[in-house]
């Protein structure tokens, strides 16, 4: 599901004719060099394709609006080898709808001391040549990323890798389609929100089918397509039966083989890279999903439950972002539930009723059969594991009614020693930065969910790049937070989106 494309960045050098056709032929092969070394690092989750030296109005024109038309193309990287007059970039940035990176370097690491003339002035000059474009692009309020450093170090490269998979998922944002087959739990306020003003401000489309359209599809089902996906589940996972009787244990199981067959093909056929469902609107379905969404969300779909379509749109979209990252640790859809409050052994304990994505899981993952405890259907199969540790960020889209707010956390999943043997569900466990009673604090201040949308494989910074791209109010919750400040910084920022 999750369908790998070959996005490539463009990397533009800015000059100007001024200096001669000797130094234009000097700037061109320094950023050949630069991008066969960009590209030979290893390091890009994507290559990097090198343009001819723009130098006037027309040809940066014409490549901004050839990178808007080539769907190949996910962003531009622009540098400045020399002096670039910035009036000769306005049109052409006006005209751009595609990420930027600002890439402030120069091709030598070393002042060359005992050579440097004039000529070796005017050729290098991104001191001064970015200074000028970065100014035009600040002056038109554009959104951009700015990295500077030298070339070749890994640290920069680093970056650049990054900021990549930011653009990754600013481009494809406006790709994501969610399917709502339930409305939100009924009276819950914190999953809400304005879809229209999702539509226009990330490009996700959000839509309704009433429940019995895809259960038609669940119905629809072989029973040989059935037997052959629970011998995959009986070959893939544990068996918890636990005491429950095999027969009516693989029945069970059958049913979430059903759902995930049939919710696969209605989202396949219709187009949709998310969905929710919710546990009061479950007409024609013998389950809740739980089995069947876990493992859909594996493979690339976004989840959210009780309706949540803001947090499924962000874990299909943090799913595409990592997609290109080598040793992916997990992405889920995530629900905080309840502290430990030990002095010492802090945290959070993260689960949901059954939805939570094996991606993010360590060691042995079993399947059980369990009451749900809430809803009218039969008890339903989930796969139940923990999770890895490391250091992870956690996000949550709110709607404060005028506007959306993403909320960033820092947190820091700890191995999960002590058994849980009667927990019927996945969980992670984490701690929040910069503690847990200040983490908390500030996510409660700022109207944070108890959905999230987690990685493993992402940064705050990316997440945070990501929200300026979508021009809408991001906060974070990391190792500097102090609550007076993060209270003045949410008055601030209401006067700033309003
Ligand atoms: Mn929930």
């Amino acid at each position: 599901m999750l369908e790998k494309k070959k996005y490539k960045f463009w990397f533009a050098t800015g000059s100007q004719s001024l200096y001669g056709d000797e130094c234009l032929q000097v700037v061109a092969e320094h950023s050949k060099i630069m991008v066969e070394g960009l590209n030979k690092s290893g390091l890009l989750p994507f290559e990097v394709i090198w343009k001819p030296t723009l130098i006037d109005n027309a040809s940066i024109r014409q490549l901004f609006n050839d990178a808007n038309g080539d769907e190949k193309c996910a962003g531009v990287i622009t540098w400045m080898h020399t002096f670039s007059p910035a009036k000769s970039w306005i049109l052409g940035l006006q005209e751009f709808r595609k990420p930027m990176l600002h890439l402030h370097t120069q091709f030598n690491r070393r002042i060359p001391y005992g050579t440097i003339d004039m000529d070796f002035m005017n050729t290098n000059q991104s001191a001064h040549g970015d200074r000028e474009f970065g100014h035009i692009v600040s002056r038109m309020g554009i959104e951009r990323k700015v990295i500077a450093g030298f070339w070749e170090d890994k640290t920069v490269q680093d970056r650049i890798a990054d900021w990549m998979i930011t653009a990754i998922g600013i481009i494809e944002s406006s790709h994501i389609r969610v399917l709502r087959v339930g409305d939100n739990m009924r009276n819950v306020a914190v999953t809400e929100g304005d879809k229209v003003e999702a539509h226009i401000k990330f490009g996700w489309e959000i839509d309704a089918y009433n429940i019995t359209d895809i259960a038609e599809y669940v119905q629809q089902v072989s029973q040989g397509d059935i037997d052959a996906l629970v011998e995959e589940y009986y070959s893939s996972y544990e068996i918890l039966t636990e005491g429950r009787d095999e027969k009516e244990f693989r029945q069970h199981i059958a049913v979430q083989a059903g759902i995930e067959i049939g919710f696969e093909k209605f989202l396949e056929e219709k187009n949709y890279h998310a969905i929710v469902t919710n546990f009061e609107v479950l007409s024609g379905l013998n389950q809740l999903p739980g089995l069947a969404i876990q493992r859909l969300m594996e493979k690339g779909y976004g989840f959210g439950g009780e309706g949540d379509w803001k947090t499924a749109a962000m874990v299909r979209l943090m799913k595409l972002m990592t997609q290109s990252i080598s040793n992916a640790k997990g992405t889920s859809f995530m629900e905080d539930y309840t502290y430990n409050l030990e002095p010492g052994m802090e945290g959070i304990l993260q689960a949901h009723m059954l939805e939570v994505c094996p991606s993010i899981a360590t060691g042995k993952i079993g399947i059980k059969v369990s009451p749900l405890s809430m809803g009218n259907r039969e008890d339903p199969a989930r796969l139940v594991f923990t999770s890895k540790p490391g250091k992870g960020v956690a996000t949550s889209l709110v709607d404060l009614g005028n506007r959306f707010r993403l909320l960033i956390n820092d947190v820091e999943c700890l191995p999960q020693d002590t058994a849980m043997p009667k927990l019927p569900v996945a969980s992670a466990f984490w701690r929040p930065e910069p503690n847990l009673t200040t983490g908390a604090e500030a996510w409660i201040l700022a109207g944070g969910a108890h959905h999230t949308a987690f990685s493993y494989d992402l940064t705050s910074e990316q997440m945070g790049d990501w929200a300026a791209s979508m021009g809408i109010e991001a906060v974070f919750i990391d190792k500097d937070t102090t609550i007076r400040n993060f209270k003045n910084e949410l008055r601030w920022n209401s006067v700033a989106f309003r």
